[in-house]
Parts: C-alpha cells; sequence; structure tokens
C-alpha cells in the first residue's frame, strides 16, 4: 500500500486503531487511483463504540446537559462547518467524484440543517392532556430514545450523515455512524468540528468498514435502540432483519425510480433543463434521481430536441474542473452496473439515444456518457429499476389519467416532478402521484425545513423538518393522582 495518508476510527473522542490492524484503499473515482487508506473495523470495534455511546447516553455530561446547551453547541457546529466548508468539499469530490462546484454550494447550504435543529432542540416538548377521569393531572414529554445508529451511503456523505446528526443530538441522543466504505474520509476530517464545538466525548462515534462487518454487527447490537439507514433496498432487507433482535425504531431512506412529468402546457425549456438536472445532476447517483421522464406526445419532438441538444453538449470530466458538468460515477462497480442496464435496455428494445458508452477521451476513472433511452412503454427493465447513473428513460404520455397510472407503476414511492402551467391540474397530479417529494415546476431542491422520505421500496420515515427530530424521541405520559381520597377498591382501575 503507497505512502497514502491514514484514517483511523474515531471512538469516544479518541482516535483508534482498528482491533484487525487492517486498513484498505479509498479510490479517487476521477483517476481510479487510491489515495487514502481507511481503517477495517469489526464486530469488536462496533461493541467498544457502541459502549462507549451508551455509556455517554446514561452517565456524562451529555446526560445531564439542558436542551438549549445542546442546541448552542449544534450551532457553534454549524458556524464551524461554514467556515471549514470548501475544505470539506474538496474531500468530498477527491472520494466521490462530484463536482467540486456542486459539492462547494452543498456544504455552504449545510449549516443551515445544524442551525434549523439547534433552535428546535429546546421546543420538543410534549403536552398536557384533557384526561377524561376525575382528579388526575396527565402529562406527556419526548425523550431521547439511547444510541443512535447511523449508516450512509457514498453519494451525499455529509448531508445524508448531517439529516441524521442534527435531529438525533438535537433530541438528546448519542450516535454511531458507519459512512460507506467508498467515501469515509470526509466524515472523519468533519470529526475536528464535533471536537472543537465541544461536544463530550462519546456522543458522536465513527466506525468505518463494510456492510457485513461493521453494518450488520452496528444493527443487530443489543445496546442500539434507533436505526437511520440511508442507501440500497436490499441492504435494508438486511438492517430491518437485524433491528428485530432488538426491535429498534428504524427509518429508511432508499432508492427510488422517479418520474419527471412533462405536460403540454409547461413552459418547455424549464422542463428540459428540469430533467436535465434531474437525471445527470451527480451524474444521476441521487436517490430523487427522475431517471423516467413521461412526455405529453403533442410536445415530446419539440421538448426532445431541446434535451438531447443540450445533453450532447454536457461536458464530462475532471471533477475538480470548474467547468466540468458531470463528473465519474463513484465506484468501479456502478459504472459495470449502469453499462449493465444500458446493454439490457438495449436488448429490451429501448431506442439509443444518446450516450450509452464511456467517454472515449477520458481513459482513466469512472466516467459514462450521460445517457437516454426512448421507450414506447413503462415495462423495461432499465425503466422500472434504479440504475443509479446518468441513464434517462423517455417515454411518451397521452392523457392525465394514463401518466398517473404509468408514474405510480413502480415499486418505488420518492420523488415526482410535474411541469405544467395549469395550476389545477398541478395539484390533482400532485395529489395522486405517490411520492414523498412532489416537485412542481423545480427539481432536486431542498431545505432543513423540508421533510424527504419515501414508501413502498423507498423505505419509510422522513429526514428534515420537524418531523424528524420526532423520530428520534420517544413519548413517556405521566399519570398524577391528584385526589387525597384512599384508594377502595385495588381490583377496579381508575
Ligand atoms: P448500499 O445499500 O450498498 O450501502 C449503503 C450503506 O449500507 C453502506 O454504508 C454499506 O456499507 C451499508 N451496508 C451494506 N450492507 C449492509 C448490511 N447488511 N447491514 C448494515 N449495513 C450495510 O447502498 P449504496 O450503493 O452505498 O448507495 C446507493 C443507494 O442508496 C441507492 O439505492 C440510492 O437510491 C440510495 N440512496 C437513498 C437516499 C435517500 O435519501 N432516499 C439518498 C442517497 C442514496
Amino acid at each position: 500500500m503507497g505512502n497514502f495518508k491514514k484514517y483511523n476510527m474515531y471512538i469516544n473522542g479518541q482516535w483508534v486503531e482498528p482491533s484487525s490492524g487492517e486498513y484498505f484503499e479509498s479510490v479517487n473515482p476521477a483517476t481510479g487511483k487510491p489515495w487514502c487508506l481507511i481503517a477495517r473495523g469489526n464486530e469488536v470495534d462496533v461493541d467498544r463504540a457502541v459502549l462507549a455511546a451508551h455509556h455517554t447516553f446514561t452517565n456524562s455530561d451529555w446526560a445531564d446537559m439542558s436542551y438549549t446547551e445542546r442546541g448552542h453547541l449544534l450551532r457553534k457546529l454549524g458556524d464551524l462547518l461554514a467556515v471549514h466548508a470548501d475544505e470539506l468539499a474538496q474531500y468530498e469530490t477527491l472520494d466521490n467524484g462530484k463536482l467540486i462546484r456542486e459539492m462547494r454550494g452543498q456544504l455552504n447550504y449545510l449549516p443551515e440543517f445544524f442551525y434549523y435543529y439547534a433552535g428546535l432542540a429546546d421546543k420538543i416538548h410534549g403536552e398536557t392532556l384533557p384526561i377524561d377521569k376525575k382528579d388526575m393531572f396527565v402529562f406527556s414529554s419526548r425523550e431521547p430514545i439511547g444510541v443512535v445508529a447511523a449508516i450512509t451511503p457514498w453519494n451525499s456523505p455529509l448531508y445524508l450523515t448531517f439529516l441524521k446528526l442534527a435531529p438525533a443530538l438535537a433530541a438528546g441522543n448519542t450516535i454511531v455512524i458507519k459512512p460507506s466504505e467508498y467515501t469515509s474520509a470526509s466524515l472523519l476530517e468533519f470529526v475536528k468540528l464535533i471536537e472543537e464545538a465541544g461536544f463530550p466525548p462519546g456522543v458522536v462515534n465513527i466506525l468505518t468498514g463494510f456492510g457485513d462487518s461493521v453494518g450488520s454487527p452496528l444493527t443487530s447490537h443489543p445496546l442500539v435502540k434507533r436505526i437511520a439507514f440511508t442507501g440500497g433496498s436490499e441492504s435494508a432487507k438486511h438492517v430491518v432483519r437485524n433491528s428485530a433482535n432488538n426491535f429498534s425504531k428504524v427509518s429508511l431512506e432508499l432508492g427510488g425510480k422517479s418520474p419527471n412529468i412533462v405536460f403540454e402546457d409547461a413552459n418547455l425549456e424549464n422542463a428540459a433543463m428540469g430533467i436535465i438536472a434531474g437525471i445527470y445532476g451527480a451524474s444521476g447517483q441521487s436517490c430523487v434521481a427522475g431517471s423516467r421522464a413521461f412526455l405529453h406526445e403533442s410536445i415530446y419532438d419539440k421538448i426532445m430536441k431541446i434535451i438531447v441538444d443540450r445533453v450532447s453538449r454536457i461536458k464530462v470530466g475532471d471533477p475538480m474542473s470548474q467547468d466540468t458538468e458531470m463528473g465519474p460515477l463513484a465506484t468501479l462497480s456502478q459504472l459495470e452496473n449502469v453499462e449493465k442496464y444500458v446493454s439490457l435496455g438495449k436488448q429490451e428494445g429501448g431506442r439509443l439515444i444518446h450516450g450509452g458508452k464511456r467517454p472515449e477521451y477520458l481513459t482513466d476513472g469512472f466516467y459514462y456518457e450521460p445517457t437516454i433511452f426512448e421507450h414506447p412503454d413503462n415495462e423495461s427493465r432499465i425503466s422500472r429499476e434504479e440504475v443509479f447513473g446518468p441513464v434517462l428513460s423517455v417515454i411518451p404520455f397521452k392523457t392525465e389519467e394514463e401518466v398517473i397510472k404509468l408514474a405510480n407503476s413502480t415499486d418505488y414511492g420518492l420523488a415526482a416532478g410535474i411541469w405544467v402551467s395549469d395550476i389545477a391540474k398541478a395539484h390533482r397530479v400532485a395529489k395522486r402521484v405517490r411520492a414523498g417529494i412532489v416537485w412542481i415546476n423545480t427539481y432536486r431542491s431542498v431545505s432543513p425545513i423540508a421533510p424527504i422520505g419515501g414508501s413502498g421500496l423507498s423505505g419509510y420515515g422522513r429526514e428534515g423538518g420537524i418531523e424528524a427530530i420526532y423520530e428520534y424521541t420517544q413519548t413517556k405520559t405521566v399519570w398524577v393522582n391528584t385526589s387525597s381520597e384512599k384508594i377502595q377498591d385495588p381490583f377496579i382501575m381508575r
């Protein structure tokens, strides 16, 4: 192994070597070459991290801290992130190949997530219940759950971590995070800000390694009480089975096959840009990728011309370069997966309109051309299964009723885009399309204030917004008998 930067794990406020003594390489997708070494954790390290998080949850300054103070710490963390956003963006681009200008934009916005949950930290209150019994005073409170296990994929390592970290800490939990084995470095760099903000040791712990040797023992650990998972549907099934050991509360943010629908009265220029942003942003490696474009037959040729013209000018190349529009895929296996789907699309009778191969001029790295397939219907596997790459399936439609049926004929239910001028139609379709997030005349907009999440194969639970913080709490109901009377009959419930 070359002379690379070497990352250890972060447990109980200390940098620790993996008990295996082993490290693995993390590869820069723009070059296809390794650039750093990551500790290979195992179940011994998992136990150590979970015990530390459990101890901190039950018996520490953190356990005794007021919610307002926790909010102050989160605000400070947001401030530090704002200062270090550009530096962390560099690490994200180096490790997962997303465009530096996109990562800078994202990282500079992400402090807002900490500010939002910092503000909510001391507003997590219960209720006084107007109880239907005499001489009883009843109230509820929302308490933290305990140790949270957070597992994330490689496509937006810090953003997807913060969606879990900020509400989990605001609600008073402790956390053990396992980033993707492909993209651990940015989170390990971020840890210094957690220390600098003043979080006590053991509140945030980071384990690195693989799904079977770290993710699996972590999600089945008896002291883990809450699991927040973002990733693929197959891994999620293992996670849910593991959670049964312990009946931990689980949230799942999984994939999608999201429809982007263009009606005949849409602003076609904007709709074309929305479709391109939806599928080629982040090289299509986005859970909300608008991978199916449904175009009304009356505007089909016109909008296809705009889309194909712009797609043929997309600049694919080095993600560190300011004028690149599409970087590489994050891993070689993801590139091969895209190739597999493209050959399947051809076999299934899809018409390849653009792309469909690795760019000839980029020999190193995991690059793929922006690709467009035309399909007569929604039946092929490439238009039903998540490709997680820059491959758009285009399907024509005739009526509103038909397109709602087509859009909903998927096992996923994460996001949808609607491009339309008729406001009544916009609301009708938004109501009937099965998706946790609907964007009308926009796509891929996010905010800490707006919940995200899906149904079906896209998972359950919500991240973002006020409800996310409730997902990191459990309700306690307290009954107080205010009567001074003697309890007469122990066998009758009051
Ligand atoms: P993945 O499921 O392979 O891996 C995700 C994480 O789970 C990794 O950290 C991995 O090590 C871990 N893991 C794997 N097997 C595990 C197991 N048995 N037990 C516990 N942990 C395990 O997913 P990926 O390929 O890294 O990411 C792509 C997927 O993530 C896509 O399906 C994408 O749609 C989804 N995603 C969803 C969202 C969302 O918010 N809905 C956001 C981004 C990505």
